[in-house]
């Protein structure tokens, strides 16, 4: 497969797989580095197809959450820096789906106390807001569902984008942003996002207007 179809027939594949892609084509010969996007565009659809199998809404956001833990899960043996109470990355804007928006939604609704005022202003930041790049040193990008000893509240419920993130540069850097942060990769992981983002009905948007959308409705 050449790689104008692939991107033309995968349009929605995360930033990181993309990347991940444009490292294979700099290594593989070009016959094998089709043979390559072939392969991956072959996964992508079943993937994509199992997701489509589950009804839309919250089941399906639960089964990618599922599926990626496991992968995750295959990983444990890679170090990492991330401890509960370091939440510097909880200071910084994260992109849900609907799906997950509902999932939120539902918790806040059914008596989940958050600062609905925060919600309210961080819902009216744009992405390329300068506070957000503050990181933890902005209380106001805190959010809403960190709590009092820097955990998150709703762990067992977290987005997929809050399961992926694994720090392997020293917790430090998170803070400061002064220094290179590294983090631990799974390729399918990658993959399965990206397969679940094939799906027409849902969208995807930062936490606090997609969540601030869904409790206002
Ligand atoms: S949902 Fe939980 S893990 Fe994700 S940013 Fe908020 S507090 Fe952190």
């Amino acid at each position: 497969m050449q790689r104008d179809s692939f991107f033309q027939k995968h349009p929605k594949i995360t930033r990181s797989l993309k990347k991940f892609i444009h490292e294979y084509e700099e290594k593989l010969a070009p016959e094998t580095f089709a043979a390559f996007l072939e392969s991956l565009s072959e996964e992508l659809t079943r993937a994509s197809e199992d997701f489509a199998a589950v009804p839309p809404g919250p089941a399906r956001a639960r089964k990618l959450h599922e599926l990626v833990e496991q992968e995750i899960a295959q990983g444990a043996e890679i170090e990492i820096s991330c401890k509960k109470g370091c939440s510097a990355c909880c200071h910084m804007e994260v992109e849900i789906t609907s799906y997950e928006a509902e999932i939120l939604a539902t918790l806040v609704t059914e008596g989940h106390v958050i600062d609905r005022g925060r919600l309210q202003k961080q819902s009216e930041r744009s992405l390329q807001d300068g506070q957000w790049k503050q990181g933890i040193r902005n209380l106001e990008s805190k959010c809403v569902f960190l709590n009092s000893e820097g955990a998150c509240s709703i762990y067992e419920h977290r987005p997929v984008m809050c399961r992926r993130h694994s720090v392997t540069s020293p917790a430090k850097n998170c803070e400061t942003l002064d220094a290179p942060i590294t983090l631990r990769y799974f390729p399918r992981v990658d993959l399965l996002i990206s397969a679940a983002n094939e799906d027409s009905e849902m969208q995807i948007g930062p936490l606090a207007k997609m969540l601030q959308m869904k409790v206002q409705a």
